[in-house]
């Protein structure tokens, strides 16, 4: 490209190097467990998703189907109780979303007690709901040590999508993301993740919303930044609570080891790549793990997860007004989507109190993004913000982003 067509970088850089949220050597050990975890097909339960809030019970919401059932077959067995006892908790965790050992009300009381005390089986509290005025819902709930995490709920006419969270803040520290400026506070569990997902479909169902037809991991977090939980949580949704996993859709700002762990799984997980720019230098001014993983290196893991799983990756652009809307970049994005094969959504940016003077993209650039595109032989479509409304009361979490997968 040439240098008078760079659309211009950050202007208070300077400014913006100095506030912006410091990333501990600790944010980056999820990584190593990346790394570790590379060829993980169906990684189990680990001890944190087992624990839960640390109190040494095993977390039922957290362990895989197989885990759940080997856990409860041995301990009806230990207990000298029929077999089948286990599928009838089984049931209780998966199919009727109990709360608690006390509903299960087919088992024996003194059952439901000793189960009360050698298992954890419990979701997050509710912090508050708001319900826009266009049916999205989003919901803030306290998990057991005051941390707080949103989901939403998105219906549209032919689905009902939930948005949900895989981390408390995150440790990316994307420039133009309200939860990268708050920082990184901690994992979230397997069961906690597991817990948005019910206590969604309950609040649904009891409102007559329909079921939740596809989950995206777009929420608070990186989900593949927190592979020990969302890997499992995956199999769980999948095997226990039977979300299709064509419906289940992973968000990923590059995380290269976590990208080539999906691939490797045989379920036919949804991919989403945050790309926001076609370009490694100006990438790495809106998203710093780009010095980590860069363009190149993701490129390839997302060549190599549409050969293997066969499935359309969908490449987010959000679209920053003079920041990454400069018509200059076409060529580069339309090759990035015709290399990768992959589906660009164009979502305008949803302004932060952290860049006052970034704004979206004027509507008419927009468009010419996505005329330009589809010229160049890309699938592409425009995204309209849902929950606009109940944004300015949410945390962290942006609406806008909302606007990806849904329609
Ligand atoms: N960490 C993952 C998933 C959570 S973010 C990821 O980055 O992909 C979900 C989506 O919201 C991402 O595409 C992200 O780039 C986008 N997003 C974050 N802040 C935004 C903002 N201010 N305006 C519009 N989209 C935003
Ligand atoms: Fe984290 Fe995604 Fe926000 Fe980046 S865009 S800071 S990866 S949540």
């Amino acid at each position: 490209m040439e240098e008078e067509a760079k659309p211009p970088l950050l202007r208070n850089r300077a400014k913006l190097v100095s506030v912006r949220p410091r990333l501990k050597q600790r944010d980056f050990a999820c990584f190593r467990t990346a790394r570790e975890n590379e060829h993980a097909v169906t990684p189990p339960g680990t001890a944190m998703a087992r624990k839960g809030n640390g109190d040494g019970r095993p977390d039922l919401l957290g362990l895989v189907p197989a885990e759940l059932r080997e856990v409860l077959r041995r301990h009806f067995h230990e207990r000298g109780q029929p077999e089948f006892r286990a599928g009838q908790v089984e049931r209780w965790v998966f199919h009727n979303d109990a709360r608690g050992f006390g509903e299960m009300n087919d088992l024996p009381l003194g059952e439901r007690d000793v189960l009360g005390a050698a298992f954890r089986l419990e979701e997050p509290a509710t912090a508050s709901v708001s319900v826009s005025r266009d049916g999205t819902v989003k919901h803030l709930w306290r998990l057991w040590d005051g941390e707080l995490v949103e989901s939403v709920l998105i219906p549209t006419r032919s689905r009902l999508t939930l948005c949900i969270s895989s981390q408390a803040g995150c440790p990316l520290g994307c420039t133009f993301c309200a939860t990268g400026w708050s920082g990184f506070r901690r994992q979230l569990t397997a069961g906690e993740i597991v817990a948005q997902f019910r206590a969604s479909r309950r609040w649904a169902r009891r409102r007559d919303m329909g079921e939740i037809s596809n989950i995206v991991f777009m929420g608070m977090g990186e989900p593949l930044a927190n592979p020990r939980a969302v890997l499992p949580s995956l199999t769980i949704l999948n095997g226990g609570y039977r979300v299709g996993a064509r419906r289940i859709t992973v968000s990923t700002v590059g995380v290269v080891p976590g990208i080539r762990s999906l691939a490797e799984r045989p379920e036919q997980f949804g991919l989403a790549l945050s790309l926001h720019a076609p370009e490694s230098g100006l990438r790495r001014e809106l998203i710093p793990l780009e010095k980590r993983y860069p363009l190149a290196e993701v490129k390839a893991a997302l060549e190599r997860f549409r050969r293997v799983r066969g499935r359309r990756i969908t490449l987010e652009y959000t679209m920053i007004r003079g920041l990454n809307d400069d018509l200059a970049l076409i060529p580069a994005l339309a090759g990035f989507a015709r290399d990768t094969r992959a589906f660009v959504n164009l979502i305008p940016f949803n302004p932060i109190p952290y860049q006052p003077e970034w704004r979206p993209s004027a509507p008419g650039r927009v468009q010419a993004f996505r005329r330009k595109l589809e010229e160049s032989g890309v699938a592409v479509m425009v995204r309209e913000p849902r929950g606009r409304d109940i944004d300015a009361a949410c945390g962290q979490l942006r609406a806008s982003r909302l606007a990806v997968l849904t329609g």
